[in-house]
């Protein structure tokens, strides 16, 4: 096998038809992160040894005729707030957090336990904003991450290191987490394919909660097929986590040959503002054209309330984020400040909270406490509430599910949905919305880092499939040419809730339409 980077797919018919060993293709993945990582910073730890045996014990079960499981032998990372327990051979789980620096999880992530279960190979952990707050890879205690495709910009956030560890070639694949935009901001800006599953679609235990009904993991990787893969190994119930769906997942893979129905496509009038750079225009309207060629049909749509989506998604968030962080007061977990004499216990939770969390985490905590204290819960937090819900009824009104949906989905918060947005057919409604990943392709590093609402903004298009709790894939969907330099811009896919295997179809159908002529950094 070459030293290109491989994809899932490549990589298994290389192991299953002897081209090439688990452990060979390990040893190459784990040459190309330390080449290329003191450049990036996208990996907070890499697990040299432990991978190389996982490799050989594939190699040797693949040799005695085992069956290996359906990611045997791939490379993947882990965003560094999944937890690894001893189980997996440990390590550290930071999050990206001062606090949490020298953290060792008693247990493992189920996702992390099930991507071992199925043989692939945990190589280390990626860098990401702190606890996930952010939208570009700055707020990392240990460093920004930079994207490859041009290193005086940021890869987008929160899931930096993932999306630039995947666009580097490093690791075929890799798992992120979205609460606002996460997976599918920095898949755009990094010219990957990044899936948000429907909330309840993956379990969320193991994953160090920011807000626990916005957060889901899913897959980072080059093809739509490949993030197919991952779901279909990571998603499915868990007796460890109440908010993950009893319903067993599909067959992804195999969902992705089903040739495509006649489809009806919706692009929200929202999403074509003069804000969106020209590139981001163009290959919104590109993607359109594809559509149109293959006979689908393609129409507008309106979101009316789209517009209070960040509003609403920086009150719920920073609010589940204040009560979910508040566990780390320096006496279970991580940082423990010192204490001078004739200090209390109080003393002891602010110096270690204070000393402990970042700028942008601080501001979150400060904001979700506010939002939620007496006298200004019902101004802020419950109409934050309300707007969600009506941004739900929005997705609802013009995408046509496959089943009724309307109540496991989106969180308790968010359920409900009309009763005329039920149901399958529904004249005019769409298979999936087309839009933007992000308004812009990757801006500078330190561009909008003094600037949070700038940085806010930067998630307008997508934290309305976590408010609404819908999958949402971005695939590269074009170039920009900034100061001389190529940079990716994504388009996303938003489906309706639990469709997974349709968006996934209709997401490959585009990626095999546009034929990008190369998804790899110079
Ligand atoms: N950028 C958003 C935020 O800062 C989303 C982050 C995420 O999805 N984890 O909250």
């Amino acid at each position: 096998m070459s030293d290109a980077p491989a994809t899932i797919a490549q990589t298994r018919s290389a192991i299953a038809g002897r081209a090439a060993s688990a452990e060979e293709i390990t040893r190459a993945a784990l040459a190309r992160i330390d080449a290329a990582n003191p450049a990036l910073n996208a990996f907070l730890q890499v697990f040299h040894d432990r991978a190389m045996a996982a490799a050989r014990d594939i190699d040797r079960r693949v040799a005695s005729g085992e069956t290996p499981g359906p990611l045997a032998g791939v490379p993947i990372a882990l965003k560094d707030n999944l937890c690894v327990g001893p189980e997996d051979g440990g390590g550290r789980t930071t999050c990206g957090s001062r606090f949490l620096e020298n953290y060792e999880s008693p247990f493992s992530a189920t996702v992390v336990r099930r991507l071992a279960a199925a043989g692939a190979i945990i190589v280390g952990k990626t860098n990401l904003d702190e606890f996930a707050m952010g939208s570009s890879g700055e707020n990392s205690a240990f460093g920004p991450t930079r994207n490859p495709w041009d290193h005086a910009r940021i890869p987008g956030g929160s899931s930096a290191g993932s999306a630039a560890a995947v666009a580097a070639g490093m690791v075929p694949a890799a798992l992120g987490s979205d609460t606002g935009g996460s997976i599918r901001q920095p898949a755009g800006f990094c010219g990957i394919v990044g899936l948000k599953p429907t909330y309840g679609r993956v379990s969320r235990y193991g994953l160090v909660a920011f807000a626990s009904s916005l957060d889901q993991v899913g897959p980072m990787a080059r093809t739509v097929a490949d993030a197919a893969a991952i779901l279909g190994v990571i998603a499915g119930p868990d007796l460890h986590d109440s908010t993950c769906s009893p319903r067993e997942p599909e067959d992804f893979t195999r969902a992705l040959e089903t040739p495509v129905e006649s489809l009806r496509i919706g692009i929200p009038r929202q999403a074509r503002t003069s804000a969106n750079h020209p590139a981001v225009a163009a290959a919104l309207e590109n993607a359109a054209a594809v559509f149109r060629r293959l006979g689908a049909e393609v129409i507008d749509v309106d979101l009316p309330h789209a517009d209070y989506g960040i509003a609403a998604y920086y009150i719920v968030a920073p609010a589940e984020a204040s009560s979910n962080l508040a566990r780390f007061d320096g006496i279970r977990f991580g940082r423990r400040a010192e204490l001078g004499p004739g200090e209390t216990l109080m003393d002891l939770y602010c110096r270690s909270r204070g000393e402990g969390f970042g700028a942008e985490v601080q501001r979150r905590i400060m904001l979700g406490t506010y939002v939620l204290s007496a006298g200004y819960y019902d101004a802020y937090y419950l109409t934050a509430l309300r707007a969600r819900r009506k941004i739900k009824d929005d997705f609802d009104a013009v995408l046509a599910g496959t089943e009724d949906t309307a109540e496991d989905t989106g969180g308790r918060a968010a359920g409900g949905g009309t009763q005329a947005a039920r149901g399958t057919a529904g004249p005019g409604r769409c298979h999936a919305l087309l839009m933007p990943s992000a308004p812009t392709p990757a801006f500078r590093l330190g561009e909008k880092a003094a600037d949070p609402l700038a940085m806010y903004a930067a998630d307008v298009y997508t934290v309305g499939a976590n408010l609404a709790g819908l999958p949402g894939i971005t695939l590269p969907g074009g170039f920009a040419r900034e100061g001389g330099v190529e940079l990716p811009v994504g388009v996303q896919l938003i489906g309706a809730a639990w469709d997974e295997a349709r968006l996934l179809r209709i997401a490959r159908t585009l990626e095999r339409e546009l034929a990008l002529p190369h998804h790899t950094p110079p």
